[in-house]
């Protein structure tokens, strides 16, 4: 209780500091900046590592072709991939996200998000934070899969696919078309409940973690899709990219289990659980034999 107290006066003097616009748009453009690029700098620097290599889920991605001798020094045609990635989203960033935070910031206001106390609960906070994630994961599921349709791929949606094997910063690298027809998935649970601007921050920060993580490309031992089911993660995704169909869902499992849309996705499981029973019964065998 002193915490959330504290944590109270905090807000207080900080959100006296601003004017309720630079709060409510510029800040709220950081703390995307801040999520997207912090989330996404340990995977960066897990790419430059060799440890990390043995739970990456495709070997093709930028620094991890298999022609790459060096661990720390991105080869050229990889550093050119990587940086293409990192400018073109940057300035979707500058250019389409600060400018829908300005357009819809009205908006939000009307609908009663504010700065001011009392503070949500903790409670409060994150059941409309898990509320917001189910409607956005619902409408990207309808809105990836409609981008799936032959003219909307070919035009608008392909760009997104042009890595097969995803890295972090993928995530956001896509047409601008493309990058305001989902965003319209993320703020549909926001515009719906109007929540405090605590909250939508909350929200922000864990959707950037999400998207991030499921373009990680990585599975590793820590990774939430190993001890809570309902979540895709990066396996699910990178499934997604390998393949360009199915595994439609941004964050859960259940829409696409619902819809029939990964059945591939669950039988190249299916298969590489086989494979490596096999693997293991074949070396039982092996070393059996040679104890006789
Ligand atoms: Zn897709
Ligand atoms: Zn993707």
């Amino acid at each position: 209780m002193w915490l959330y107290a504290w944590f109270e006066r905090f807000w207080l003097h900080f959100t006296t500091s601003f004017s309720p616009f630079t709060l409510h748009t510029l800040f709220t453009f950081a703390i995307h900046e801040f999520a997207y690029w912090g989330v996404y700098l340990p995977y960066a620097l897990m790419d430059r590592s060799k440890f990390f290599r043995r739970w990456k889920l495709q070997e093709n991605t930028y620094g991890y072709s298999s022609s790459s001798k060096q661990s720390q020094k991105l080869p050229k045609e990889d550093a050119q991939k990587f940086w293409r990635c990192v400018l073109y989203v940057a300035a979707n960033h500058v250019f389409l996200v600060l400018p829908l935070i300005l357009v819809t910031h009205p908006l939000f206001e009307k609908l009663g998000t504010t700065h001011g106390l009392p503070l949500p609960s903790l409670r409060e906070f994150i059941v409309q934070i898990l509320f917001c994630l189910f409607v956005e994961d619902m409408c990207f599921y309808w809105g990836h899969r409609a981008l799936h349709t032959p003219w909307l791929y070919r035009y608008i949606h392909a760009i997104h696919h042009q890595y097969t094997a995803p890295f972090g910063a993928v995530a956001e690298f896509a047409h601008p078309i493309e990058v305001i027809f989902l965003g319209m998935s993320t703020v549909a649970g926001p515009l719906i409940i109007g929540p405090h601007l605590l909250t939508l921050w909350g929200y922000l920060m864990v959707r950037c973690w999400q998207t991030v993580d499921c373009h990680s490309g990585y599975d590793l031992p820590w990774s939430l899709n190993r001890w809570f089911p309902l979540y895709g993660g990066a396996r699910q995704h990178d499934h997604h990219h390998k393949t360009y169909s199915g595994n439609y869902a941004s964050m859960f499992i259940h829409m696409d289990w619902l819809f029939g849309t990964d059945k591939a996705w669950r039988l190249s499981l299916q298969k590489a659980k086989a494979k490596h029973v096999r693997a293991v019964a074949q070396e039982l065998a092996v070393s059996f034999s040679a104890e006789r």
